[in-house]
């Protein structure tokens, strides 16, 4: 006899993890299948010699002070994940890096705006323009996601009212970045160091929602950045302890082949090894497009459906440098865990370097040792340097010259990163790489795409594609779909199918 479950949930990422946890505190029987054999999806760790590295996370937004959560926060509370995993606060936003420039942001609005103005002090008046409008959008992001701390009567009076009280969000809607730098700023060296967390949205002024990167940058300065203690993988496996405690399950190291459809309804899934699995709904953290293309039948989906999401970018992938070092950070000069190096101001040149396999023009270093000492062993520190580059030139090279450009790649990267941590190389004593075709094999996602489709003014947050997908008894999750890509978004688009799929299930069992 098949097995039965209210919700099957394809894909252990973060947004998979949260929706299980959710609907399964709401009493719902839930099982997650994941095909690699550890949770997470990209936030996870690997371990090589003596050091663990964290895959991807370089800092958390939203978790807050117990006095005011962030809205990750009350989620991980909400399901049960919070007393399973503890953060630590970073201390800057980053140490930015320029020709000429090199400015310490801190990590609270009013300190980067003073921050900001010192370094630009003829651009002061624009700069303090920026920050409000982008503060505005933070608030009314925030009060948002608060709606979703209430009880369920004050959460749909707060929905409800959104439209007579969201004012910067809805002026903003379909504004790019550059639109708003270009009222504000003209000097190219301050606009560029406003821009600096792009790369946090992956994509550059011209093209990025301002709404989405207002979210973003506010949102870290209000609540804080923040790092799990046992890297992204200890928040992974909160999530899935909460969603076991709740009677949930999980099984590692099988995909999903198909979803069923009978009457037009989603039926089920059938695991790889053909097994049919019934359920009244399935959640896919698998992404829309390979939701569609790999899981359901052409015939299957409304007319059109596949053709509509063609109207979304696929969105950047990523470069990485793992390095564990034989020296304490100190001795590298490291004082921030974030440092942004930028080879110019040029930040539209800097994001067009992603589609070449030249040096990029914009690179994180990023050192967790500043967030959580002990994250590698007494002497020694995890260095990551971090490139935005697109999924599809790494995907069309040649199998055998893969392995040369790839180390051409990473080698350029780390003679850059010496520019900032002298003797850095001389102390490296583990070195591995991951670019956009691992990306793409570990998560599956097309072109290695880590933010889902680009965060475009016509690609961000409602405009994505909604949770609820084109058939009946199908959601989607995750970095593709509302609001966007990113640890919380993504986690946050959990708790979103988390509601609304209770709901719909409520109803069709009454
Ligand atoms: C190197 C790197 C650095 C990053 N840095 C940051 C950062 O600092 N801050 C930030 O906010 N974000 C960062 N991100 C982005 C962030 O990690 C992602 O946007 C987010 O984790 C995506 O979550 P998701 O829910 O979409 O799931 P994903 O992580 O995309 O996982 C999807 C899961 O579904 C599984 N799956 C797919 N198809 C099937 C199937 N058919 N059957 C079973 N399982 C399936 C996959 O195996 C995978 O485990 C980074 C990403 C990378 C790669």
């Amino acid at each position: 006899m098949a097995e039965r479950y209210d919700v099957v949930v394809i894909g252990a990422g973060l947004g998979g993890l949260s929706a299980a946890a959710s609907l399964a505190r709401k009493g719902l029987s839930v099982l997650v299948l994941e095909r690699h054999v550890v949770p997470g999806g990209y936030a996870t760790s690997f371990t090589r010699g003596r050091y663990e590295f964290e895959v991807s996370l370089h800092v958390l937004s939203d978790i807050g002070s117990p006095e005011r959560p962030g809205g990750l926060q009350v989620f991980l509370r909400d399901v049960g994940a919070w007393d399973d995993v503890e953060f630590t606060r970073v201390q800057h936003f980053s140490r930015s890096v320029f020709p000429d420039h090199d400015i310490v942001l801190p990590m609270d609005p009013s300190g980067f705006e003073e921050a900001a103005c010192h370094a630009f002090p003829g651009s002061a008046p624009g700069i303090r323009r920026f920050m409000r409008r982008v503060m505005a959008i933070a608030r009314e992001a925030e009060g948002l996601s608060d709606a979703f701390a209430r009880s369920r009567g004050k959460r749909l009076l707060r929905l409800a009212t959104l439209p007579v009280r969201l004012r910067a969000m809805p002026r903003y809607a379909f504004t790019s970045l550059e639109a708003v730098l270009d009222r504000d700023l003209d000097d190219p060296r301050a606009r560029a160091l406003l821009c600096q967390a792009w790369s946090y949205v992956g994509v550059p002024p011209s093209t990025c929602s301002f709404l989405y990167y207002a979210a973003t940058l506010g949102s870290l300065l209000n609540h804080g950045g923040w790092y799990p203690k046992t890297r992204s993988q200890g928040l992974s496996t909160a999530l899935v302890r909460a969603l076991q405690r709740h009677g949930g399950r999980l099984r590692l190291g099988s995909g999903a082949r198909r979803i069923v459809v009978r009457n037009g309804r989603v039926a089920g899934v059938v695991d790889e090894e053909g097994n049919e699995i019934e359920a009244r709904a399935v959640v896919s953290n698998a992404g829309p497009l390979a939701t569609y293309r790999d899981l359901l039948k052409r015939e299957h989906l409304p007319d059109g459906t596949l053709e509509r999401l063609r109207r979304h970018a696929v969105g950047t992938s990523i470069f990485q440098v793992y390095l564990g070092v034989a020296k304490p950070v100190a001795a590298l000069g490291l004082d921030s865990h974030e440092v942004m190096t930028n080879e110019s101001y040029d930040v539209e040149a800097h994001y067009r370097r992603g589609f070449t396999f030249e040096r990029p023009g914009h690179m994180l270093i990023g050192c967790p040792n500043l967030a959580v000492p002990e994250i590698s062993p007494a002497g020694t520190s995890l260095v990551t340097l971090t490139a935005m580059v697109y999924g599809e030139p790494w995907l069309l090279i040649p199998p055998e010259e893969y392995v040369d450009r790839k180390l051409q790649f990473a080698e350029r990267m780390l003679t850059w990163a010496e520019t900032v941590a002298p003797g850095l190389r001389d102390a490296v004593e583990v070195v591995e790489v991951g670019t956009p075709v691992t990306m793409a094999r570990y998560a599956g996602h097309p072109c290695g795409a880590i933010y889902g489709f680009e965060n475009r003014p016509s690609s961000h947050t409602v405009l994505r594609p909604p949770p609820v997908g084109p058939l009946s008894g199908l959601f989607h999750v995750g970095a593709w779909t509302n609001p966007g890509g990113g640890y919380w978004p993504s986690i946050s688009s959990g708790q979103i199918v988390g509601e609304i799929a209770s709901v719909i299930l409520r109803r069709g069992a009454a």
